[in-house]
């Protein structure tokens, strides 16, 4: 298959798109193919004039974009909808050879995603963009109206890039903003493709501008600059903190998507054929490189020797190797810095007293040589933890889940939310007051019951405590990428 980049000594070479242009910069980034640990592609290390250029470029595009009306912007977005689409295998596969995920998850779930984020935003804000709020009260008329913002800049993390870019870029653009995109530096080529698509749906010059390159440059120098007026980031929790310290003084509008530590309660009626198989989706999908990722789990005293021994017997089975496989369940975690860090996390476990049942350090993988270097880790299972163990605590982001055991309903409540993350919970049980109950009183954005990632875009999207502020989605994005007036006329 050949895909639609350059290439310059062997390597892919990606460029910047601003003002509908292709540009080269002064210095590139390596990035790694995680599958055999080799550099493959060259990414424009943007400075501090990329960005200015870029932000300027998304300026002056604004008032025409703003001006064209949410149709015509409806027709472009369902135009790279649609270019997107037809070239769903290849981006599937620049997808898997950027992150390290099976080719198979990138063409079933993060590339069908990205085409259904904007085609759900062109549809339905289409019609949301159109209603407005009339109320009338004593003598008046009261209505509020909603106005894009500006310049938005759009930061976005390496573990689902075009998915996650395409569900800030759709709505965004739907609103009438203009956008600077910074993917991760880590994982560009998906986003590079995309500014193809753009260039050749022909979206008016300056709309979509993308730069890549460092987050402590480029990507500071986004939030930093006075014409971005607003930030919409999806990143860790330490940088979303890094970012709301330098936005929140300029008044700027944020949305930050952070790390979760997420739980699963299983309750002692629960039915065991349906959790254990979602679970270990849960916990080992995409490398466990998934923000709603399941790290925790809570099993009810009653079924908990049953539940782990059939856990444990299940992530044995899991296929971990070749990306391109299509038998691999798990390819490659992203980077190397990450991977040490997963294994050191392993190693804390053991250090805080769990027991290692089966994965890394029980079991060596036997990959073939080309894959040797590659950043595999096994899926791993850990008991045997207090709650304030590090592996309890802290966001892992790979494939390590916990397994700890409960005896009562208020109990396992309290010990859920004993994290400083909020992303989202699951909770397994055939007692419907008991999901509702325990649900309601669960401190997170989504609560799962019986299920797991099953997620509507009509939904609000978001986290409590440190997984984040504010909420994305049909509706929600609404508040994120527009400013809402009120207008009252006498009569
Ligand atoms: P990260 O925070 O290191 O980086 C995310 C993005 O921010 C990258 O593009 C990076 O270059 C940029 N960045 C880094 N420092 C910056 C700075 N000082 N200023 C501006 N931009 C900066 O996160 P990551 O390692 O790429 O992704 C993993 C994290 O993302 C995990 O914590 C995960 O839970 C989180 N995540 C959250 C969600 C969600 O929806 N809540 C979804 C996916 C991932």
């Amino acid at each position: 298959m050949s895909l639609n980049y350059n290439y310059r000594g062997g390597l892919v070479h990606l460029q910047n798109y601003v003002y509908g242009e292709f540009e080269d910069t002064e210095d590139y980034i390596d990035s790694y193919n995680p599958a055999t640990g080799q550099v493959w592609a060259k990414v424009p290390d943007s400075h501090q004039g990329d960005v200015n250029r870029a932000v300027y470029s998304a300026k002056s595009a604004f008032n025409h974009w703003a001006g064209i009306g949410y149709a015509k912007r409806a027709q472009y977005i369902m135009k790279v909808a649609k270019l997107l689409e037809k070239r769903m295998d290849e981006f599937a596969k620049a997808e898997s050879r950027d992150q390290g995920k099976p080719v198979g998850l990138a063409k079933t779930m993060d590339i069908p995603r990205a085409v259904l984020n904007l085609r759900s935003f062109a549809e339905s804000w289409t019609h949301i963009l159109n209603s407005s709020n009339t109320l009338n009260e004593i003598g008046t008329v009261n209505y509020s109206s909603r106005s894009p913002l500006g310049v938005a800049g759009l930061i976005a993390p390496w573990n689902l890039p075009l998915y996650l870019l395409t569900f800030k870029l759709a709505p965004a653009l739907m609103a009438g903003n203009t956008v600077v995109c910074k993917p991760s530096e880590m994982t560009s080529v998906t986003a590079f493709l995309l500014a193809q698509v753009f260039h050749e749906a022909g979206v008016p010059r300056g709309v979509f501008n993308l730069v890549c390159g460092y987050g402590h440059s480029a990507g500071e120098f986004i939030v930093r600059h006075p014409d971005v007026r607003m930030v919409s980031f999806t990143g860790s929790t330490a940088v979303g903190a890094k970012i709301a310290a330098i936005a929140a003084p300029m008044m700027k509008k944020m949305s930050l998507e952070l790390g979760g530590k997420n739980a699963a309660i299983v309750f002692g009626d629960a039915n065991l054929e349906r959790a254990i198989p979602t679970l270990i989706k849960a916990s080992f999908l995409n490398q466990g490189e998934i923000c709603l990722c399941t790290s925790r789990i809570f099993v009810h005293s009653s079924i908990y020797e049953e539940f782990v021994e059939k856990f444990v017997r299940a992530t044995k089975r899991i296929t971990v190797g070749d990306p391109d496989d299509p038998n691999s369940f798990m390819g490659a975690l992203n980077n190397l810095g990450h991977l040490k860090k997963v294994k050191t996390y392993i190693e804390f476990a053991k250090e805080d007293g769990g027991q290692i049942l089966c994965g890394e350090t029980v079991t060596t993988l036997n990959l073939p040589r080309e894959l040797q270097k590659g950043y595999y880790c096994q899926p791993t299972v850990i008991t045997r933890l207090q709650d304030t163990a590090r592996c309890m605590q802290d966001e892992i982001f790979g494939p390590v889940t916990c397994i700890a055991c409960f005896d009562e309903e208020h109990e396992v409540i309290a010990r859920a939310n004993n994290v400083k993350y909020g992303l989202c919970a699951s909770v397994w049980s055939e007692n419907l007051g008991t999901i509702h109950r325990v649900a309601n009183k669960l401190d997170v954005g989504t609560v799962w019951a019986n299920c797991w990632l099953v997620r509507s875009l009509d939904m609000p999207f978001g986290g409590t405590k440190g997984s984040g502020t504010g909420r994305e989605g049909t509706h929600h994005s609404l508040e994120a990428y527009t400013e809402e007036k009120t207008i009252c006329l006498k009569i």
